[in-house]
């Protein structure tokens, strides 16, 4: 790959861009924000002002955005995939339906254009370091034409299946995620509340068969993990907002699945409710403020 398009230079997209020109790889990139353009110039990439004005010459287009309309109205309203030259790979990164995932790649295969479902699991954090994990759908040929920039961006790489799968394996994966968070979160209060230190319950239940990853990596309960978000006062971290949203996008996959999810019910609940009190900007493990 000698030259690629990237849309979409958030939290996110902006890191993964950098770390794909830092390798050698020239980068055409497009955001609506002018924020987001003069960083991404500062950064070597050479900006565009359109979308469909990455297109020129490039081998790959990756996509990152906030959300399921803002990928329809990239690759329907502006119409990318008329115009885009066949031979380009489409790895779309953001999280958003997998319904509207499949339409979009259906679309796409229709006009002869390979494109990925490729959510990432691994935060800002992950996306600067370039260790996010991608979990990919649609072909595995087509995965391989897109190792090269996955192995940049990230350090482990899944195949889920065909299109759309990519969607819904990451959206189990976020569901279990805050299922296991907002778990944790009220059995360290419940041991606290009776006595216990957080530190050494914490440390008991990570090698008991309570273990998890929220025990283990990400502690939700303030001062026991340094590196966490809790113990700088939940700042940064994957926001509560997002979590929500992946909570929305499985509730609506288990609907229309007919599969029952009480546990992701209850969990959305909790962070509607994490929203209402004004913590949407906070970490996701902020949840444990419940019941501090
Ligand atoms: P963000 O809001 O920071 O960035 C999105 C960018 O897309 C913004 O700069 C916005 O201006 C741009 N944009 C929106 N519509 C556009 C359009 N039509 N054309 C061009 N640019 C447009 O969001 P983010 O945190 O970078 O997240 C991006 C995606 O990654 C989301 O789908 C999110 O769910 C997913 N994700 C985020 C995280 C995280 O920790 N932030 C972790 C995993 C996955």
């Amino acid at each position: 790959m000698k030259k690629i398009g990237f849309i979409g230079l958030g939290n996110m997209g902006l890191p993964m861009a950098k770390n794909i020109s830092k390798a050698g790889i020239e980068v055409n990139a497009f955001d609506l924000s002018e924020k987001a353009l003069i960083h991404a110039e500062n950064l070597g990439m050479s900006i565009k002002q359109d979308s469909k004005g990455v297109l020129e010459d490039i081998d790959a287009l990756i996509t990152m955005l906030p959300n399921g309309s803002s990928v329809e109205k990239i690759f329907l309203e502006d119409n990318l995939l008329e115009v885009i030259n066949k031979r380009t790979l489409i790895i779309e990164s953001s999280t958003i339906s997998p319904g509207i995932s499949k339409k979009i790649s259906t679309i796409a295969k229709n006009h002869g254009i390979s494109m990925l479902d490729a959510p990432v699991s691994g935060g800002v954090k992950g996306a600067e370091l370039g260790n996010l994990t991608f979990i990919v759908g649609g072909s595995q040929a087509d995965l391989e034409k897109g190792l090269s920039l996955f192995k940049i961006m990230g350090d482990k790489i899944f195949y889920a299946g065909e299109s759309g799968s990519g969607q819904i394996a990451k959206l189990c994966n976020n569901m279990l995620l805050a299922v296991h968070m907002c778990g944790t979160a009220e059995t360290l209060a419940l041991g606290v509340n009776n006595g216990l230190d957080p530190v050494v319950l914490s440390e008991i239940m990570k090698n008991s068969s309570g273990g998890n990853w929220s025990l283990e990596k990400y502690n939700p309960y303030p001062g026991v993990m340094e590196t966490a978000p809790a113990s700088e006062n939940y700042s940064g971290g994957f926001l509560n907002s997002l979590m929500l949203k992946d909570l929305k996008l499985a509730s609506e996959l288990a609907l229309g699945s007919k599969s029952t999810t009480p546990m992701g019910k209850l969990a959305m609940q909790l962070y509607e409710e994490m929203m209402d009190d004004g913590f949407g900007t906070l970490d996701f493990s902020s949840i444990q403020k419940k019941y501090l």
